[in-house]
């Protein structure tokens, strides 16, 4: 029989394996269930033979039937700041990014959802690179367990302590992996991150949010960038398919469902979407529902046609929005040096096939 992996399991299918292929009776499977849960997400156990806390023989048995494999990394790259970029090999040997964002309270981990992308924003690097693949919820999850590894973040206060999945690909297009894998981080006797410390990133497939709100419910940001149908179909060819006026609509439901301010994701392209008739239009939008707007300063990439809005016009575009009474913040870029900041994302891989 082959060797079925772990990260293959979500809690329910795990019990279901252990009773009916381990014969683990009725009412111990819950328990074992837990206990092997525990050990690899809580306490980052790396092989079963380590498990000591389990009966022998059954502890033979796991391992005749499970295996820990995880991806493994294939690249580091540490930037000036403190940014940790990994290329991850996934063991079908596709490749995928994640990236370490340390901050004076908090570290980020922002991670992947797909290899490549189907989207194409115009300023998006991810968006030159076609769609390769969507990833398992095993995949998605591992990326937090193979960064924790890296950090040694086992211990009860954590290193890593949000999650966003605002790396590679459009996690609503790939919606049945990231919910589950959701439910694993959010998993109370295993990686337990609450769900205000989880952040879904979309480009807006609206009718996908709806059920996210009552499925999946974490933060969720909406990456907007432009404030009307004509500007943001120029940057982001998804806008042709689900418009302004329907994210609005799901972006309100969402925030009534989660109680939570929805953040708009706002890049700012020099002379593209950063005058002051966009800024008072986007006021007019954020009227709407609740929510607060996160300005991010462009990061350029090789080949792209566009130029980051210069600091004193974000900082203009951002008090006309706080003017109008909402919250506005710019948000800094890291680790540029190293290819690792917003949209920039893009595996070495490819590239290298590419030159
Ligand atoms: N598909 C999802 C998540 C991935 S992108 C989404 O669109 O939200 C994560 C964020 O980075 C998005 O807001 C995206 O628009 C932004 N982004 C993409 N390329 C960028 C770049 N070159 N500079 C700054 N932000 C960028």
């Amino acid at each position: 029989m082959s060797l079925k992996n772990f990260f293959d399991f979500n809690f329910q299918t795990l019990k279901q394996f252990l009773s009916t292929d381990l014969k683990i009776e009725e009412k111990k499977t819950s328990m074992r269930a837990k206990q092997l849960w525990q050990a690899v997400y809580k306490k980052g156990l790396e092989e079963l033979n380590h498990l000591t806390t389990l009966p022998v023989e059954l502890r033979d048995e796991l391992i005749s039937k499970i295996t820990l494999k995880k991806p493994k990394i294939a690249d580091t790259q540490t930037s000036e700041d403190g940014t940790i970029k990994w290329l991850i090999e996934l063991l079908d040997g596709n490749k995928v990014e994640c990236v370490f964002i340390p901050e004076k309270t908090r570290g980020t981990l922002c991670i992947s959802s797909q290899v490549g992308c189907t989207l194409n924003c115009r300023f998006c690097h991810t968006g030159t690179q076609r769609l390769v693949k969507n990833l398992d919820f095993s995949e998605i999850v591992n990326q937090v367990m193979i960064a924790k590894e890296q950090l040694d973040d086992w211990k009860e206060q954590k290193i890593i302590t949000n999650i966003v999945l605002m790396g590679m690909g459009e996690p609503f297009y790939n919606y049945d992996n990231v919910k589950t894998a959701v439910e694993i981080l959010k998993d109370k006797d295993g990686l337990n991150y609450g769900p205000k410390k989880i952040t879904v990133s979309t480009a807006g497939i609206a009718d996908k949010i709806p059920l996210a709100a009552k499925e999946i419910g974490t933060y969720l940001a909406l990456s907007l960038h432009a404030p009307t149908d004509e500007l943001r179909e120029l940057i982001m060819p998804i806008n042709k398919k689900f418009k302004i006026k329907d994210l609005i609509e799901q972006c309100k439901y969402y925030a009534e469902t989660v109680n939570e301010k929805i953040t708009l994701e706002y890049v700012m392209l020099r002379g593209v979407n950063d005058s002051k008739e966009c800024a008072n239009q986007l006021t007019k939008i954020m009227a709407q529902f609740p929510c607060k707007v996160n300005l991010i300063e462009f990061n350029p990439w090789p080949g792209v046609n566009y130029l980051p809005t210069e600091r004193e016009d974000m900082e203009s575009f951002s008090k006309i929005i706080q003017d109008a009474g909402y919250i506005s913040t710019i948000r800094r870029s890291r680790g540029q040096d190293i290819l690792g900041a917003c949209g920039q994302l893009r595996t070495e891989s490819e590239r290298k096939k590419l030159n």
